[in-house]
C-alpha cells in the first residue's frame, strides 16, 4: 500500500541549517551534498563505501550498510529528513527510517521502481504502456515464450543498472542459458525498435505540486547513457504526452522527491522504460542548463519548500565521461585524460565526481555544452567529445 498525501495538510517546512540524510554516497548523492549546502543544510552520508564520492564532501560520512541499525538510528536521532540517490537501496531501512523522521520518496515507492517485476506490474495495472515482456521466476517459465518475443533482453528484476545484469538473447535457449547465469528472478523484454529514448525527470512536493523539466533525447552505448539533449529533437504532442504520462506515474505513486521515467518511442507511440525514485543521470544538463537543477528541486522537495522555476534557459547537450577514457592508448594503467582539451572550450561546463579509480563502464564525470541553439550545442558536444578522445 502506498500511503496517501493527505492534502489540506501543509507539512512544516525544514530550515536551514537542519541536518538532511542520504543514503547512498555516488555522484547524485554528491551532488545532492553540494545543492544542499547551497541552501545552508547540512548532510550526513550513509555508504558503506570509505571513498564514496557523497561522502568525501558531506559533513559527516556514516560508513556502514544501509541496514545497519545502529547508523538508521543515528540518522533517525540527528537529521530532520532523509532521502537516497540510488533505487537499490533496502526499501526496509527507508521504512525503519520513517518511523522516525520524514523519508522522500518512500519505502513504497523505492520497493516499486527498485523491482523490474513490481515496476512493470504497476505500470501495467495504472495502463501505462511497457514493451512486452514476461515474468521469469523459474526456467520453464521461458517456454511460454513464443516466437514473436525474440530477440529480447532478459533483465534481472533487481540490482541492475547502466545495463548490468541483461543478457540480449535471440531465442529460448540463449534466454535460458541467460537465466541459468543470472539465477534470479527476471523479466523478460522483447527488443523493440527504437525511433528514439526521451526521458522525464521531474520533481512533485508532499502537496502534490509537480514541476518537469525540458524532456531529453538520450543516447545510449552498450546499454549506458552516453548523450542527453535538451530539448529533444522530436515532435512537441509526443514530448508533452510523454510529460504527462510521467506526472501521472508520480502522482500514482504518491511520490515526493525527484524522479525520473525513461521512455522508449516505437512507431510514434510512448512506452515506458523504468522508473528512477531519484535524479537521473539525464538530468545532468540541469546543473548548467535550468534555473533551478535536480538536486536542487531535490531538497526543496524534501524540506517543504516550494518548488523552483524548472525553466531551460541555455539547449544543453550533456555527455557522460566514462572510465575507458582513462585506458586510452591500450595502456592497463589508468591516466587521466587531458581535460585542457574541455577547459579551453568557453560554453563547456565540466563536472567531475571525485572517484579515486577509473574503470571501463563507471561514470566518473560528465560534461554540458550550453547554447542558445540545441543544433550548435550539438555540433560543439560532438567536436568535445571527439577532442577528449571517447571513440564511436
Ligand atoms: P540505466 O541504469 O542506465 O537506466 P538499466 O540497467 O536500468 O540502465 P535499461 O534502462 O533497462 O537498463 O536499458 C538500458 C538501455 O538498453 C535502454 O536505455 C535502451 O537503449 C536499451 N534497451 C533496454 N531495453 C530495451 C528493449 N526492450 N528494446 C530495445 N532497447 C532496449
Ligand atoms: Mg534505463
Amino acid at each position: 500500500m502506498i500511503p496517501k498525501v493527505i492534502t489540506g495538510m501543509i507539512p512544516e517546512i525544514i530550515k536551514a541549517p537542519a541536518t538532511l540524510a542520504m543514503l547512498g554516497g555516488g555522484q547524485l548523492g554528491r551532488f545532492f551534498v553540494t545543492a544542499a549546502h547551497e541552501l545552508g543544510y547540512k548532510v550526513i552520508v550513509l555508504d558503506p563505501d570509505p571513498d564514496a564520492p557523497a561522502g568525501l564532501i558531506a559533513d559527516e560520512h556514516i560508513v556502514a550498510a544501509y541496514d545497519d541499525p545502529a547508523a538508521l538510528e543515528q540518522l533517525a536521532n540527528r537529521c530532520a529528513a532523509a532521502t537516497t540517490e540510488f533505487e537499490n537501496v533496502p526499501a526496509a531501512a527507508l521504512q525503519k527510517l520513517a518511523k522516525k523522521i520524514p523519508v522522500h520518496p518512500s519505502a513504497e515507492a523505492v520497493a516499486i521502481a527498485q523491482n523490474r517485476i513490481a515496476e512493470k506490474r504497476f505500470l501495467g495495472n495504472n495502463g501505462f504502456a511497457t514493451a512486452p515482456f514476461l515474468v521469469i521466476e523459474k526456467a520453464n517459465e521461458l517456454t511460454s515464450a513464443g516466437d514473436d518475443m525474440f530477440p529480447a533482453i532478459l533483465k534481472i528484476a533487481r540490482f541492475g543498472y547502466d545495463g548490468k545484469g541483461q543478457a540480449r538473447v535471440k531465442n529460448i535457449s540463449e534466454a535460458q542459458q541467460a537465466f541459468a547465469e543470472f539465477n534470479a528472478p527476471c523479466v523478460l523484454e522483447k527488443m523493440v525498435k527504437l525511433d528514439l529514448e526521451v526521458s522525464v525527470v521531474l520533481a512533485r512536493n508532499s502537496r502534490g505540486e509537480c514541476q518537469s523539466f525540458t524532456l531529453t533525447e538520450n543516447i545510449h552505448h552498450h546499454g549506458i547513457l552516453d548523450i542527453s539533449i535538451a530539448p529533444a529533437r522530436t515532435s512537441t504532442t509526443l514530448l508533452a504526452k510523454a510529460e504527462e504520462m510521467a506526472k501521472q506515474v508520480a502522482q500514482a505513486l504518491h511520490y515526493v522527491g525527484v524522479m525520473a521515467v525513461e521512455f522508449f518511442i516505437v512507431n510514434g507511440e510512448l512506452l515506458i522504460n523504468e522508473i528512477a525514485p531519484r535524479p537521473h543521470n539525464s538530468g545532468h544538463y540541469t546543473l548548467d542548463g535550468c534555473i533551478t537543477h535536480q538536486f536542487e528541486q531535490q531538497v526543496r522537495a524534501l524540506c517543504n519548500l516550494p518548488l523552483g522555476a524548472p525553466r531551460l534557459h541555455s539547449a544543453s547537450v550533456m555527455v557522460n565521461l566514462l572510465g575507458d577514457l582513462w585506458f586510452q592508448e591500450n595502456s592497463d594503467e589508468g591516466r587521466e585524460p587531458d581535460w585542457a582539451k574541455l577547459n579551453n572550450i568557453p560554453n563547456l561546463k565540466l563536472h567531475l565526481y571525485g572517484k579515486e579509480s577509473a574503470r571501463p563502464g563507471r561514470k566518473m564525470g560528465h560534461f554540458t555544452v550550453i547554447d542558445s541553439d540545441v543544433a550548435e550545442a550539438v555540433t560543439t558536444a560532438l567536436a568535445a567529445r571527439k577532442a577528449i578522445g571517447i571513440k564511436d
